[in-house]
C-alpha cells in the first residue's frame, strides 16, 4: 500500500525524543519534510514555517504537530485549510473552543484530525479498562508527581497562560482516568498552587465525581523528586488496581498483569494511520475540558515564587 506522506511541525523535546522514532519505525508512513524556526531534521527537506512548508510541497498528505498548544492552533488551521490530515500532541488546544473549532474545519472538509492523548496508549491502559469494566469501583487516587526541574528544562512557556503548568504532566493522567473509568467524570472543587512570580500553578488537588457520586482525588505536584511518581488506584469491591510509571506497570492486588509491547509513540502513529485510511477522526478534549473545569472552579493559592 501506498505510504501517506507527512510533516512534521515544531521540532523540539518531544520531536526528536518520540515523534521522529516513531515515524521512522512506521514503514507506512514517510516524513518528507519538517518545519521549524531554529531547528532541522537531517534527511529530510527543512523549513522555517509551516507555510513555507505548504507553499513548497503540495503534495504532503498529512501534518504532526508538536509545537507548544499556543502557535499550534494557527498551524492547525492553515494545514486543515491546505487539505492536510492533522495529528495534534497534546493538549489539543491552549483552551477547549480551538478543540472545536478544528474539529468542524476538519469535519466539513472530510478530513482526519486526531487530538492524541499518548498516555492512553501506555502499556497498561487497555488492560486496565477492560478490568474495571465489570467492578464495583469505590475511590479513585491519581498521584502525579515529577521535578519540574527534570523534566521541563528551560520551557518558559509553560509558565505562561496557555502553558497550562503542572497540567501539562498532570492531562496525561486525566486522560488515562477518562479512558479507563467505566463513567463519565465532572470536576467537583479544585485548589490550584501558582508561585508568586508565574501565571500557571505548579501544582493542584481536584475532586472528580462519576456519574455514580463515585470520588475521585487528584494530585499534582512538579515540587517532587527525584524519582517521579505516575500513578493511578482504584480500589473495588473485588481488589485494588494499580497503574504505575505513567500507565506502563499494571498490578491487581500486587499482582503483575503481563501486558503488551507496543509502546506509546508507535502505537499512536499506527492509531493516526488507521484513522486516516478509514477516513474518521478522533476528537476527544474531555482530559482538556477537566483542566479548564480546574481552573473555572479552582480556589488559587500563592506559593513560593519559582526560581529554576
Ligand atoms: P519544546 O521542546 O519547548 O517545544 C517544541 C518546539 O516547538 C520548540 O523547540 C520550537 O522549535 C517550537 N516552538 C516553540 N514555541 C513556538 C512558537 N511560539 N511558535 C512556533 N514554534 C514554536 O516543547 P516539547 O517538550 O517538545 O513540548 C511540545 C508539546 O509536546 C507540548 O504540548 C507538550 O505538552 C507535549 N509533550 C511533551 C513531552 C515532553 O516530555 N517534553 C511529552 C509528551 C508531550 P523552533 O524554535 O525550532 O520553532
Amino acid at each position: 500500500m501506498k505510504k501517506i506522506s507527512i510533516a512534521l511541525i515544531g521540532i523540539g523535546k518531544i520531536a526528536r525524543d518520540q515523534h521522529l522514532p516513531a515515524i521512522a519505525a512506521d514503514p507506512r508512513f514517510e516524513l518528507v519534510a519538517c518545519a521549524s524556526r531554529n531547528a532541522t531534521v537531517e534527511g529530510v527537506r527543512n523549513y522555517p514555517t509551516l507555510d513555507a512548508l505548504l507553499e513548497a510541497e503540495p503534495g504532503i498528505e498529512a501534518v504532526s504537530l508538536s509545537a507548544p498548544p499556543l502557535p499550534r492552533f494557527d498551524q492547525a488551521r492553515l494545514a486543515l485549510s491546505a487539505g492536510k490530515h492533522v495529528m495534534l500532541e497534546k493538549p489539543p488546544g491552549a483552551c477547549l473552543s480551538e478543540v472545536g473549532a478544528l474539529d468542524e474545519m476538519a469535519r466539513a472538509a472530510g478530513l482526519t484530525l486526531f487530538t492524541s492523548w499518548h498516555s492512553r496508549h501506555a502499556l497498561g491502559v487497555e488492560a486496565a479498562r477492560t478490568w474495571l469494566a465489570t467492578q464495583d469501583i469505590r475511590h479513585v487516587h491519581v498521584r502525579w508527581k515529577e521535578d519540574v526541574r527534570r523534566w521541563h528544562p528551560g520551557q518558559a512557556w509553560i509558565w505562561e497562560p496557555g502553558g497550562l503548568g503542572v497540567f501539562d504532566p498532570g492531562i496525561n493522567a486525566l486522560s488515562i482516568v477518562t479512558r479507563i473509568l467505566p463513567r463519565e467524570v465532572a470536576l467537583a472543587s479544585s485548589t490550584l498552587k501558582v508561585p508568586a512570580n508565574k501565571h500557571m500553578p505548579i501544582a493542584a488537588d481536584l475532586e472528580l465525581r462519576d456519574t455514580a457520586g463515585v470520588r475521585v482525588q487528584v494530585e499534582f505536584d512538579w515540587r517532587h523528586g527525584p524519582q517521579e511518581l505516575w500513578e493511578i488506584e482504584v480500589r473495588t469491591a473485588d481488589g485494588t488496581l494499580l497503574l504505575s510509571q505513567g500507565g506502563n506497570r499494571l498490578t491487581i492486588d500486587e499482582r503483575e498483569v503481563a501486558l503488551g509491547a507496543v509502546h506509546e509513540y508507535p502505537s499512536l502513529y499506527s492509531h493516526w494511520h488507521d484513522l486516516i485510511r478509514r477516513s474518521e477522526r478522533d476528537v476527544d478534549a474531555r482530559p482538556l475540558t477537566l483542566v479548564a473545569d480546574a481552573f473555572l472552579l479552582g480556589k488559587r493559592e500563592t506559593v513560593e515564587a519559582f526560581v529554576e
